[in-house]
């Protein structure tokens, strides 16, 4: 085993920082990793490591996703209230209340485990819920898993396949939506092996000289390229071998589709070609340079760029057939497009856009979660990897503020109203859902903006309302009040 150099580590962590902090601001950083330190001294890992490793890994992992110091601060001190004598309160005195805030966000998430379909929804829905409420504790939650993943032969069988199993069925997939390709395929392929052992194997043994073989057969193709758009004075920022042996869960998803029925020969895109070019225009043209160069295989030309896949990604994908017969999978995008489908809605989420701006960025992580909300109806594929029909039943809405409220299908805004406050309810006369006046027994849907009217000298609700509402929270309040008001 390496041996692992825990104030080595937070050195080379530091290092990272400094690019784009200030040296005052990572002062703070070290107060927390030595709080953390300290508060874990003695633990150790299931592995036998010392159990500041952990929480260190973590925020490593963040700094490399580039975001803010709070978010690396909470990562250092992510498992202290749980696993110490520390509270939140302790971190909330020294770190102040969003360090404080972001540990709360990642310990109540801790306490959901994967217990098979039954507790799904629970879980999820509190997981959206916290996820909405700062997306930043999500991101610490990948980081956290990640390192777990790493140290998971550690820990009895049924505790592997569990975590392993959780970690493809519902942190990839929400890393996927948020765009976050990079996560998501580290998640799986960590998992992988533990999920489906025999599997994993089987595919270690097959790969290796598959990809041998196309690997030396693109080097010619890619010297042809390189030559043709330098004629066309296209410069080339990125030319590489893109690998699909790197995601090693993805491909075993692509060899099982019926239409490859696990042979291997025909997974075009085993490896493709991957080329970063400065402008959409140029992406175009060397699109239309390829096609002069090489045949393309009828359907399999995919323009992600006019419409990109319903997490942002972006890119221009052919295929084509080589001299020899061969096939190739070209992706052709901008660095902007990479760097989204790297790190998807965490790019947006770094230090240059948060650093005191964070209202703003949550208003607009909260635009981006009412589209995802939108998506998650037609998107098959999710609704599959993490059986979201269990909240069909559910629906989503916001406050004004952008809190979330989860309520049954055909609520109404008198359900929503009681569901935040009773006075709320009580004193409501009318209702505005996405800034339109609607009838109080409209029925509302997952992504509305309800924002309720009230009238302070309402005596209290109608009678007629028990027949209108979903919830039983409202029913019971609007009978409570009905009978305080009966004289
Ligand atoms: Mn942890």
């Amino acid at each position: 085993m390496n041996q692992f150099d825990p104030q080595k580590e937070f050195g080379k962590l530091l290092e990272t920082l400094t690019e784009n902090h200030r040296q005052s601001d990572l002062e703070m950083v070290r107060l927390a990793y030595d709080f953390a330190e300290e508060a874990h001294q003695g633990q150790t890992r299931a592995s036998g490591e010392p159990y500041i490793n952990h929480p260190l890994a973590t925020a490593k992992k963040l700094a490399e996703l580039n975001l803010d110091l709070p978010t690396i601060m909470a990562g250092l001190l992510h498992d202290v209230p749980e696993e110490t004598i520390f509270t939140i309160a302790d971190i909330k005195k020294n770190f102040g209340s969003e360090v404080a805030q972001l540990v709360e966000g990642i310990t109540k998430l801790g306490k959901l485990k994967y217990r098979g379909i039954e507790r799904y929804a629970d879980n999820l829905r509190k997981m959206f819920i916290a996820m909405s409420q700062d997306i930043r504790v999500i991101f610490i939650k990948f980081a956290d898993r990640l390192h777990n993943l790493k140290t998971l032969s550690a820990l009895p069988p049924e505790k592997q396949l569990r975590i392993a199993t959780e970690s493809i069925e519902i942190y990839a997939a929400i890393a996927d939506r948020l765009g976050m390709g990079k996560i998501k395929g580290e998640l799986e392929d960590l998992a992988f092996p533990f999920v489906y052992p025999e599997d994993y194997k089987w595919l270690k043994e097959i790969l290796p000289k598959e990809y041998k073989i196309r690997e030396k057969k693109l080097e010619k193709v890619k010297r042809t390229v390189v030559k043709k758009l330098a004629e066309k004075n296209i410069p080339i920022e990125v030319f590489s071998i893109h690998g699909r042996a790197k995601h090693l869960y993805s491909l075993y998803k692509k060899l099982n589709r019926p239409q490859v029925n696990r042979d291997i020969s025909k997974v075009y895109d085993l490896i493709a070609l991957r080329l970063v070019v400065p402008t959409v225009a140029d992406c175009y043209a060397t699109l239309g340079i390829i096609h002069q160069l090489y045949r393309p295989m009828p359907g399999r030309i995919h323009d992600f760029v006019a419409q990109p896949k319903p997490n942002g990604y972006q890119s221009l994908h052919t295929t084509v057939f080589t001299e020899s017969g061969d096939v190739v999978e070209f992706q052709i995008r901008t660095i902007k497009m990479h760097e989204e489908a790297e790190f998807g809605i965490a790019a947006h989420w770094n230090y240059k856009e948060s650093n005191g701006n964070l209202n703003k960025n949550s208003v607009k992580w909260i635009r981006e979660l009412l589209d995802w909300q939108k998506q998650i109806k037609d998107s098959e594929q999710f609704i599959q990897t993490i059986k979201m029909d269990i909240f069909q039943n559910r629906i989503f809405v916001f406050t004004p503020k952008g809190d979330v409220i989860d309520l049954p299908e055909n609520s109404t805004p008198i359900d929503f109203a009681y569901q935040v406050h009773s006075w709320l309810g009580d004193k409501c006369v009318g209702a505005r859902v996405n800034d339109q006046l609607v009838s109080l027994d409209s029925k509302l849907k997952s992504g509305d903006i309800v924002e309720i009217v009230t009238d302070k000298n309402r005596k209290g609700p109608s009678p007629d309302w028990l027949e209108v509402v979903k919830t039983s929270m409202a029913k019971s309040k609007i009978r409570n009040a009905i009978n305080k008001l009966r004289p």
